[in-house]
C-alpha cells in the first residue's frame, strides 16, 4: 500500500487534505489525475445505472436535510459504533476492530457491548481501557445564526435518505411505474472513530446509490438481478473477477427489516474489504418516512387497482473505495528489455519490488487502468519541440482528440521518457507526430501494456480511439 500511496502522491492522484497544515485525519484531496479517475468512475456508473436504462432516473438532493429525516431513518438513535478508549494514552479504537486485531471478538450483551479479557492498547500496551461506549457517527452542525438545540442539523451519513424523502415528487414528475429506480451520487460524511487504510475508511467520502422500488414479494428476484448487474459493472471497469468476492450475509445477521444483503468485496493489499453493499430493505424506509412526516408515500397501480408501499433493493457503492481498488489493481512494476520501447523485440519481466533492474533491462512503473476509467486516454507528442511544423501538426491532432477525450500534450524530453511518464499516469495510448507524418499523414500509436507501436493514418485516429477506448 505504501508503494501505491507514494505513486499517488508523486503523480497527483491523491493528497492528504490540508497537508500544509499537517493534514486532517480521515480527509483526502484528489489531484488532477485522481479527479479525472473519480469522474470516470461516476460517469461509468451513471451511464450503466441511469443513462442506458429506461427504468432509472436521477436525483441530486441536499447534503443537509431536515433533522427529522435522520430520526425517521434511525440514524439519530442507532447510527453508532461502539468505541474503546485507552485511559492512559487516550487513544480511541473502534471496539470490533480492536478485538479482532487481538484475535478476539467483541461481546454483545443485553444492553450493549463488553470487551473480552486480556486486551491491551496497541499503542502504549496499557490494559486500562474503558468499556465499549456508543459513539454517533453523524457530524452535527447548526442551521442559521442561533446555535441551540432547535437549530441542530446533520451532514448526511448516506445519500439514500434524500431519495426516500423525495420519492413522491420523483414519482409524480418522472412518469415512472414500479418497478423503477432513483439514483444519486454525492458526498456523505461519517465521523469514523478510526479512519484508516489510506482512503478506504474516510470521514468524508462519496457514494453512488440506487434505490430500486419494486412490488412487494418480488424482492428476492430483483435482489439477485442487481447483484448480477453490479458484478458485470465491476468487470466493465477492469476489476478482475478473481479479486472480487460476494459476501452473502446470513439471515441472522440481517437488519430486522431486510430480507437479503450481499457485500461486493475486493482483495486490497490490506485484506478483503467491502466496496458495495446490495440490500433488499423491504419497505422499511418509506414506511418510516410516512410515519414521521405524516405524508403518504405509497404507489397506486392503475392497471391492477392495487395500492402499496413499494419495497426497495439498494445497491450502495463508494466512489473512493472503488478508486482505491482500481489503483491497487492497476499498479505494476516491470523490467523491460532495453530498446523494446523503440519497437525492438525483447522480454518484459515482472519486477521484484525494491530491486534494481538486471543488466540489459530498465524498470517501468505502469498503471494498467481499463480505458473506461483511465484518467487520460491519449497523449500526443511532437517528436521534437523545436520543429514548428511538427508542433503545429501535433497540436492540430491534439485539439481534435481532446474535443472528445481527456488528452495530454507533452513536448518535453526524449520520447522514451514521455512514454514512461504516461505509463505511470496509466494513459492507454500515446500518439507521436514525426517527420513521416508531414509526408504521408500517418502517426505512431503506442499501446501502454504491450508497448506495441503501429502506424495509423491521421484520418483513422478518431475511429480507432472510439473502438478502443470504450
Ligand atoms: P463499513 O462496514 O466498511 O463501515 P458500511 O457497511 O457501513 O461500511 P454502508 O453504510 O453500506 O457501508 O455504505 C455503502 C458504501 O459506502 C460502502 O460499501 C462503502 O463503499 C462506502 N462507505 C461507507 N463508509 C465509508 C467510509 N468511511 N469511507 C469510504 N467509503 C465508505
Amino acid at each position: 500500500m505504501d508503494v501505491i500511496a507514494s505513486l499517488c502522491k508523486r503523480r497527483g492522484f491523491i493528497f492528504q487534505s490540508s497537508e500544509i497544515y499537517g493534514g486532517l485525519n480521515g480527509f483526502w484531496d484528489y489531484g488532477p489525475l485522481g479527479t479525472q479517475l473519480k469522474r470516470n468512475i461516476r460517469e461509468a456508473w451513471w451511464m450503466d445505472v441511469v443513462q442506458r436504462r429506461d427504468d432509472v432516473v436521477g436525483l441530486d438532493a441536499s447534503i443537509i436535510m431536515h433533522p427529522k429525516v435522520w430520526e425517521a431513518s434511525g440514524h439519530v438513535g442507532g447510527f453508532a459504533d461502539p468505541m474503546v478508549d485507552c485511559k492512559v494514552c487516550k487513544k480511541r479504537y473502534k471496539a470490533d476492530n480492536f478485538c479482532e486485531e487481538q484475535g478476539q471478538e467483541l461481546i454483545r450483551t443485553a444492553t450493549g457491548f463488553a470487551l473480552p479479557p486480556g486486551l491491551q492498547c496497541t499503542s502504549c500496551g496499557s490494559k486500562d481501557l474503558t468499556e465499549p461506549r456508543s459513539f454517533n457517527l453523524m457530524f452535527k452542525t447548526f442551521v442559521g445564526p442561533v446555535e441551540d438545540g432547535s437549530s441542530v442539523a446533520y451532514l448526511r451519513p448516506e445519500t439514500a435518505q434524500g431519495i426516500f424523502a423525495q420519492f413522491s415528487n420523483v414519482l409524480d414528475t418522472s412518469r415512472q411505474k414500479v418497478p423503477f429506480g432513483i439514483a444519486q451520487i454525492g458526498k456523505a460524511f461519517r465521523n469514523e472513530i478510526n479512519p484508516r487504510n489510506y482512503t478506504f475508511r474516510s470521514r468524508e467520502f462519496e457514494q453512488m446509490e440506487l434505490e430500486f422500488f419494486i412490488k412487494p414479494g418480488t424482492d428476492a428476484e430483483w435482489h439477485a438481478y442487481w447483484v448480477n448487474e453490479r458484478m458485470k459493472w465491476y468487470a466493465s471497469i477492469g476489476l478482475p473477477s478473481s479479486s472480487l468476492h460476494q459476501d452473502v450475509h446470513p439471515k441472522e445477521k440481517l437488519a430486522h427489516y431486510a430480507s437479503a444483503c450481499v457485500d461486493v468485496q475486493y482483495d486490497f493489499p490490506f485484506g478483503r474489504q467491502e466496496l458495495e453493499g446490495i440490500a433488499a430493505r423491504g419497505n422499511y424506509d418509506l414506511s418510516r418516512h410516512q410515519e414521521f412526516s405524516g405524508k403518504t408515500l405509497d404507489y397506486f397501480n392503475q392497471e391492477t387497482n392495487e395500492r402499496f408501499v413499494p419495497h426497495v433493493v439498494e445497491p450502495s457503492a463508494g466512489v473512493d473505495r472503488i478508486a482505491l481498488a482500481i489503483l491497487c489493481n492497476a499498479y505494476r512494476e516491470e523490467w523491460i528489455a532495453k530498446g523494446k520501447d523503440e519497437g525492438a523485440a525483447g522480454q518484459v519481466i515482472e519486477a521484484e519490488l525494491g530491486k534494481p533492474a538486471p543488466e540489459g533491462y530498465e524498470a517501468r512503473t505502469v498503471m494498467r487502468f481499463h480505458p473506461r476509467v483511465a484518467p487520460i486516454k491519449v497523449a500526443v507528442f511532437p517528436l521534437l519541440k523545436n520543429k514548428p511544423e511538427l508542433v503545429a501538426k501535433g497540436r492540430e491532432i491534439f485539439e481534435s482528440l481532446r474535443s472528445v477525450w481527456p488528452c495530454f500534450w507533452d513536448v518535453a524530453g526524449a520520447i522514451g521518457r514521455r512514454y514512461r511518464r504516461q505509463d505511470e499516469a496509466g494513459t492507454p495510448y500515446c500518439v507521436t507526430v514525426d517527420f513521416q507524418t508531414l509526408q504521408d499523414d500517418t502517426v505512431t500509436v503506442r499501446e501502454r501494456d504491450s508497448m506495441k507501436q503501429e502506424r495509423v493514418a491521421v484520418k483513422e485516429l478518431d475511429h480507432l480511439m472510439w473502438q478502443r477506448l470504450r
